[in-house]
């Protein structure tokens, strides 16, 4: 295992470094149909030649069976370029979309009713609007078109829609990426996968790896991997973390896809710092040791200190002309030391906070009360 391991790490490293490197937000691997169909319910004709009414013709569409009133959805996400009433097609909508890369139209026929206006965004399985017999029509039901490019009046880009609906035109994306963790923790990307079973059967040749969702930069399995790297949310429940990992490195990318957050190791309970600008604007102060770690979020201070320690402090180091103490572990000890110059004046709860203070404020002293 280590064999490979070292054998991969000069690849592994160009992998890490596109990773890190790569923006944010990341492509999310579609799971689900590009098209979905537009109305559940019998498919009466079929796209190709047919005869209507005793004519020969060549339909452009399916045709789906439904009562007036059902209710139309869009088969994709998209921008409404049409919506309105002629004589052939009746109440008429068509959407626009663009999926991997290629326009598509899909044209919504002998509508009772449109939910939707020109310019409207629509999403997936949004209802648009209902199934009529407008326009040259004869009983009701959803005439349904599916064009590879925009409609035109000749419909030559129509195509069969079967051939489209519940399909996933969006190509598999790596979307998993197992690492492997290594000394210190910092991790190893061993490779990508498009598939869950597929990492799995990666994460599970070795001891101490982990699985990736690059869509969400979550671990989402491990191998014996224990989690004991945390990222805090600034704005995150007090004391909580927002997300574990096994590796330091899944931990920066994580956060390189957010803004306001921090990674810290919790065996040393110290914070690295990757994309963030991160101040450390948050002193964690220990009450019967003086030992004091600083943090860019006060979740992670509040953390720190909880898990640690008793008696204990957190402080915004910012507040001018002295820190302000924000937190403390419990609500059963006072603020019993006053730090003041003679003009300006802050209460701390414990000594070292108060040293701490005093010493940034010249002509400051310590009264205790
Ligand atoms: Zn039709």
């Amino acid at each position: 295992m280590m064999i490979k391991t070292i054998f991969k790490s000069l690849i592994s490293f160009i992998l890490l470094i596109a990773v890190v490197g790569m923006a944010s937000p990341i492509n999310k691997a579609s799971a689900a149909s590009s098209f979905i169909y537009p109305l559940n319910g019998t498919i009466t004709t079929n796209f190709g030649p047919d005869v209507l009414n005793n004519e020969e013709r060549y339909h452009y569409g399916i045709d789906i069976d439904g009562n007036i009133g059902d209710a139309v959805k869009s088969s994709a996400s998209g921008t409404v370029v049409r919506s309105d009433y002629s004589s052939s097609y009746g109440n008429v909508i068509i959407v626009r979309h663009s999926i991997n890369n290629q326009t598509y139209e899909t044209l919504y026929a002998h509508l009772n009713s449109r939910n939707v206006s020109n310019g409207s965004t629509v999403n997936q399985g949004q209802v648009i609007g209902a199934v009529g017999n407008t326009g040259y029509s004869f009983g009701s039901h959803l005439h349904f078109e599916l064009h590879k490019g925009t409609w035109n009046i000749n419909k030559s880009n129509a195509v069969d829609p079967l051939e489209y609906l519940g399909k996933d035109l969006v190509p598999a994306t790596d979307n998993y990426a197992v690492y492997v963790r290594t000394a210190n923790k910092e991790g190893e990307l061993l490779n990508k996968f498009s598939t869950i079973e597929e990492a799995t059967k990666e994460m599970n040749k070795y001891n101490y790896t982990s699985i990736i969702n690059l869509s969400t930069g979550l671990e989402i399995a491990t191998n014996n991997a224990p989690k004991d790297v945390k990222v805090y949310f600034g704005s995150d429940t007090e004391g909580t973390a927002y997300a574990e990992f096994s590796t330091k490195l899944s931990a920066r990318n994580f956060l390189d896809m957010y803004q306001n957050m921090v990674a810290v190791d919790t065996a040393t309970w110290d914070q690295f710092d990757w994309s963030v600008a991160n101040s450390k604007k948050y002193g964690a102060f220990n009450g019967s040791d003086s030992t004091r770690k600083d943090f860019g979020v006060r979740s992670a201070a509040i953390d720190y200190l909880e898990t640690n320690y008793t008696n204990s402090v957190v402080m915004d180091k910012t507040t001018k002309p002295y820190p302000t103490e924000i937190w403390k572990s419990n609500n059963t000890f006072p603020k019993k030391y006053l730090v003041t110059d003679g003009n300006n004046s802050q209460s701390y709860s414990i000594y070292s906070a108060a040293v701490y203070a005093r010493d940034l404020v010249p002509g400051s002293e310590i009264i205790i009360q």
